[in-house]
Parts: structure tokens; C-alpha cells; sequence
């Protein structure tokens, strides 16, 4: 079956980098171990230039149509006065909702050969390889009643409502789960079940969905728990979930232990499996149009798309695999330099990577 993908380049540096991606995608269809059609549309700051819209017509229909989604980066400086309906990031907001892309993935990888990077010591940080599931489209960022109001003592008041549907919090476990099933088998789910009715509901269906899975091995922690053992001994963990606030905040505090933005991919997928993969870096207007970005988390991503829209596992592991060579041969960009190294361009990154997938 042909894969239908469908390649966002977007602003600043993602042109750029979604060409080396495409190079590695073109490299694995030509020696016929991919079959698929890539078609190419306008997202964020370019398709307002184009057509008026961050988000026009034209790409929802390709966007529906699509397996999956590979997205550079939105967004720039000479965007940042228009109207906010305008402006790039609404196009990602559009999409994702438009999609129903509720899971969010964000792994935390940090190579060996870039163990230096990170604010923690070598030893504690060396070869994580981490996945956060975060629930996207639910809980405290959206429930219902909030607002600002003034009580009748005249006195402001804020308020938001964390709340969890049983079939909101099935589905993000779901996801989490056969995630694990494709990696290590050990998933955390993370709560606060001792204060929150809403997280206590999410803990008891995640234990009813784990009878499902009986090979994947369950356990609960605290968020305030979580946080410390992500700093403490992060590599004890191989797959987290979490509802959206906590995500949100531990997928960044995860993020930071590899301490190169350039090489972390991440994903937003729906019930189908379809998915919006993209790095998790912006468009970077300051080195746009210079041919030093890294493209690494961008063919990340690609390799993510493969494993987890297009049921490519093989594929994945042989692009992460050549980035790991590419990495273990002394190859940088300028982000993650260092003395000792070679440092090469954008489009140098990107051969050696389709060089090393070749062997
Ligand atoms: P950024 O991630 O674009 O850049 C932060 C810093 O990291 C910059 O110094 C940049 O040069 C560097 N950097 C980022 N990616 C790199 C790469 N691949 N290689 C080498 N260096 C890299 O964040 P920002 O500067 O806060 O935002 C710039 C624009 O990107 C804004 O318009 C913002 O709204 C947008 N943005 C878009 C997304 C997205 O498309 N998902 C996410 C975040 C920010």
C-alpha cells in the first residue's frame, strides 16, 4: 500500500531542514523499501503570503487526505503584528484541531556522543531514550466553567476546571500503551490521584486498561514525584503519560536534559493513527537562509512518522541508526559543535545521514 505523506516545509528554517528529511524519505523509496507519494503544501507564515491564510483550504484538504504529516517549523518576526487569526502558529492550532490530534508525543533522546550537552552529568543522562504522552485536546487548558469574575465581596477571583472524560482518558492510554508495545514494555502514568478527583478517575482507567495489555508493565507516580525522578535517574523510565498540564511542563523538563534543541522530533497523532510530525524546535528566523540548522530532529520525526502513522518500525530504526553513525563519526552542525568535531552544513548533515542508511 502507497503512503500518502504530506510534507509542510513552513517558515524560517523549515524549508531547509524538511529538505534534508525528504532526502532521507526519497532515499529509503528509491532502493524500494518505501512506498509512497509525498505531496507538498503551505503552512504558518508562507501560506498567509500566499493565500491569505495560515491555514488555507487547499492544505486542510491535503491534510485530511494524508497518512501522515511532516512539518518544519512556522512562524517569524514579520508575522508577529498581523491579527492573531493570521499569524503562523493559529495555521498549527488549526491543524491540530482540525485533525483531532490529542496525543502528544515528545521523546527525550540523548545520544551518547552529545552527553556533554546536557546540564546533568554525563553518567546520568547518557543514551536516555525517554517518550512523554501527553494529553492534547483535554483537561484544565480546556474544561469548562473559567473565567475572571468578581465575587459579591468585590473581591477578583480566577478559576479553570480540570476535568476528564472516562473515553478521553481510554483513548491517550491507549495510545500510551501501544506505544510501550513498541518500545521498551514499561509505562508510567502520572497523577496527583492523593489531591485531584479528576487524576484519580485517570489512574483507575488506566489500571483497567493495562489488563488489556498485560505485557506492558504499569506504574503510577505523582507528578511532584515524577519531576524529581526526571532530574534524579531519568533513565528509569521508558515510556510516561500524563494529562495536559503536567505534560506540558514535564515534556519541557524532559526536553532540557538533552540539552540540544536541534535533535528532539516529536508527533501529534489521532484516534486513526494519523499524525503531525515535526521537531520540536521553531523555524529559527535567526539562522534562516544560512544552511547551518540541524536537521536531525526533522528526519527524527520523519522516522518517527514511519514507526508510529505508517507501522514502519524497520524503517525507523535504520534512520535512527544512521543518525547514531552519522553522530559516532564525529559529524555536527553548529548547535551542537564541539572541539574535536567536524562541523558541516545543513545539506552536508543530511547526505551523511542518507549515506549511512546506504551500508
Ligand atoms: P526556536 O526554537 O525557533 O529558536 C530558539 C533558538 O534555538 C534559536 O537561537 C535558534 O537559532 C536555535 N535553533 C532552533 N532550532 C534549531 C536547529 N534546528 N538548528 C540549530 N539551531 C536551532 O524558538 P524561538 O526563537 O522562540 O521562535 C522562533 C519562531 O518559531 C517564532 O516565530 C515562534 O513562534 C516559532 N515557533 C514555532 C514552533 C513550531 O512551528 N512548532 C515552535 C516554537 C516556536
Amino acid at each position: 500500500m502507497s503512503h500518502n505523506i504530506l510534507i509542510l516545509p513552513g517558515d524560517g528554517i523549515g524549508p531547509e531542514i524538511i529538505d534534508e528529511a525528504v532526502k532521507v524519505l526519497n532515499a529509503l523509496k528509491a532502493e524500494g523499501s518505501l512506498d509512497m507519494e509525498l505531496q507538498f503544501a503551505k503552512l504558518g507564515g508562507s501560506a498567509y503570503d500566499a493565500e491569505g491564510s495560515p491555514y488555507p483550504e487547499s492544505t486542510q484538504k491535503l491534510a485530511k487526505a494524508a497518512d501522515a504529516i511532516l512539518l518544519g517549523a512556522v512562524g517569524g518576526p514579520q508575522y508577529d503584528k498581523l491579527d492573531r487569526p493570521l499569524r503562523p502558529e493559529r495555521g498549527l492550532l488549526a491543524i491540530r484541531t482540525d485533525l483531532e490530534l490529542f496525543a502528544n508525543l515528545r521523546p527525550a533522546i540523548l545520544y551518547e556522543e552529545l552527553a556533554n550537552a546536557s546540564s546533568l552529568k554525563p553518567e546520568i543522562v547518557a543514551n536516555l531514550d525517554l517518550m512523554i504522552v501527553r494529553e492534547l485536546t483535554g483537561g484544565i487548558y480546556f474544561g469548562q466553567p473559567r473565567g475572571i469574575e468578581v465575587s459579591e465581596d468585590g473581591e477578583r477571583f480566577g478559576y479553570n476546571t480540570l476535568v476528564y472524560k472516562e473515553s478521553e482518558i481510554e483513548r491517550i492510554g491507549r495510545v500510551a500503551f501501544d506505544i510501550a508495545m513498541k518500545r521498551g514494555k514499561r509505562l508510567c502514568s502520572v497523577d496527583k490521584a492523593n489531591v485531584l478527583e479528576a487524576t484519580e478517575l485517570w489512574r483507575e482507567v488506566m489500571e483497567r486498561i493495562g489488563k488489556e495489555y498485560p505485557e506492558v508493565e504499569l506504574s503510577h507516580l505523582y507528578v511532584d514525584n515524577a519531576a524529581m525522578q526526571l532530574v534524579l535517574k531519568p533513565k528509569q523510565f521508558d515510556v510516561m503519560v500524563t494529562t495536559n498540564m503536567f505534560g506540558d511542563i514535564l515534556s519541557d523538563q524532559a526536553s532540557m536534559l538533552t540539552g540540544s534543541i536541534g535533535m528532539l522530533p516529536s508527533a501529534s497523532m489521532n484516534a486513526s493513527k494519523q499524525g503531525l510530525y515535526e521537531p520540536s524546535h521553531g523555524s529559527a528566523p535567526d539562522i534562516a537562509g544560512q544552511s547551518i540548522a540541524n536537521p536531525l530532529a526533522t528526519i527524527l520525526s520523519a522516522a518517527m512518522m514511519l514507526r508510529y502513522s505508517l507501522e514502519q518500525g524497520e524503517l525507523a530504526d535504520r534512520i535512527e541508526a544512521a543518525v547514531k553513525q552519522v553522530l559516532a563519526n564525529g559529524l555536527r552542525t553548529a548547535d551542537i559543535y564541539e572541539e574535536g568535531t567536524r562541523k558541516v552544513s545543513t545539506t552536508e548533515m543530511g547526505d551523511a545521514v542518507v549515506a549511512a542508511l546506504a551500508r
